[in-house]
């Protein structure tokens, strides 16, 4: 098969596989490098329609530049994406309309209202002046923001900020939304509500992928999970599957001034070692294993 006809089977299987199956997003074998950086060395995965999907790593593992390409604002040097069968680098202007991107730092304008803002985004888009009302008073309702619509966004505090940073990236009607870092800076009562908001948006049909590294986040918010380590994506699947693998209980044991973790998948191993071990040390403690040990375990693998 020559070149271009493998090309044009390519595109005609990625836009079949865009009508007949669930899935929203491919990502295939993404490079990017800035200068002597590589960011992303080929990662691939995909997210089903409806999906909330995290990718989760530490801080440089390439999770903004994945949003920033998937968004539009870098391009990478080689890969594909598609939504829904079809090429987004090829088509800037549907990636424009169908993705919305909520970025890791507020980039409102804090001397406007927070109805100006959602105006000018809305201008930006293309959006009649109808269509940008109507928009925004449905999105206002749904962010308990109706009553502030008139306030100046410096007049906000930072969790309804962020809420107007996330219903102004919906305005549109994006199909995918991206959130880098939803609640980065925030105390744990606005965190918690704004995962709340965020499992509302994915409730009305939004397909939803966000980083963060706070790993509660991920456990409590998403469908599935990717782990992402220097550029590379090294394991996908749900916060439960994850767990389970790695055991559903866990010892700590603090021993030489550091503390040792082990994972058992029973209740009576746990109890069992438990037995032993307090014969020996003093400090130990049992809990249940969360997606933090799955982080931690990961970490370790990849500094060895
Ligand atoms: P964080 O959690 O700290 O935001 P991240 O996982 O989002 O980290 P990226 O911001 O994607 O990571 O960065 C991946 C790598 O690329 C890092 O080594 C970073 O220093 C580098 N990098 C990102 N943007 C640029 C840029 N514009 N110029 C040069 N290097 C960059």
């Amino acid at each position: 098969m020559c070149f271009f006809t493998k090309i044009l089977v390519r595109r005609i299987f990625h836009f079949i596989i865009g009508f007949v199956s669930d899935i929203a997003l491919q990502v295939r074998n993404l490079h990017k490098t800035y200068g002597k950086i590589k960011a992303l060395k080929g990662i691939s995965f995909e997210i089903s329609m409806g999906e909330l999907f995290a990718l989760l790593g530490p801080n440089g593992a390439g999770k903004t530049t994945t949003l920033r390409i998937l968004s539009g604002l870098t391009t990478p040097d080689s890969g594909e994406i598609f939504l829904f069968g079809k090429s987004l680098l090829k088509n800037e202007i549907y990636a424009k309309t169908k993705i919305g991107f909520v970025p890791q730092h507020l980039n409102l304008d804090l001397d406007l209202t927070v109805e100006e803002n959602l105006l000018i985004h809305g201008l930006l888009y293309n959006l009649s002046l109808r269509e940008i009302r109507k928009r925004s008073f449905q999105l206002l309702e749904l962010a308990s923001l109706s009553d502030r619509r008139k306030a100046k966004v410096k007049e906000l505090s930072g969790g309804l900020r962020r809420r107007l940073l996330i219903i102004r990236a919906l305005l549109h009607h994006p199909a995918l939304l991206l959130l880098d870092e939803p609640t980065v800076g925030l105390d744990p009562h606005i965190r918690r509500k704004i995962w709340s908001f965020i499992k509302q948006i994915q409730a009305k049909g939004t397909t939803i992928l966000l980083t963060t590294h706070y790993m509660e986040e991920a456990e409590i918010l998403a469908d599935r999970v990717a782990f992402i380590f220097s550029g590379n994506i090294i394991d996908t699947d749900t916060p439960t599957n994850f767990i389970k693998k790695l055991g559903q209980i866990a010892i700590d044991i603090f021993f030489d001034g550091e503390m040792h973790t082990k994972y058992f998948h029973s209740k009576e191993e746990a109890e069992k070692a438990l037995l032993e071990y307090s014969q020996k040390y003093n400090a130990i403690t049992l809990r249940k294993v969360s997606l933090e040990d799955v982080f931690i375990k990961y970490t370790s693998s990849q500094n060895q």
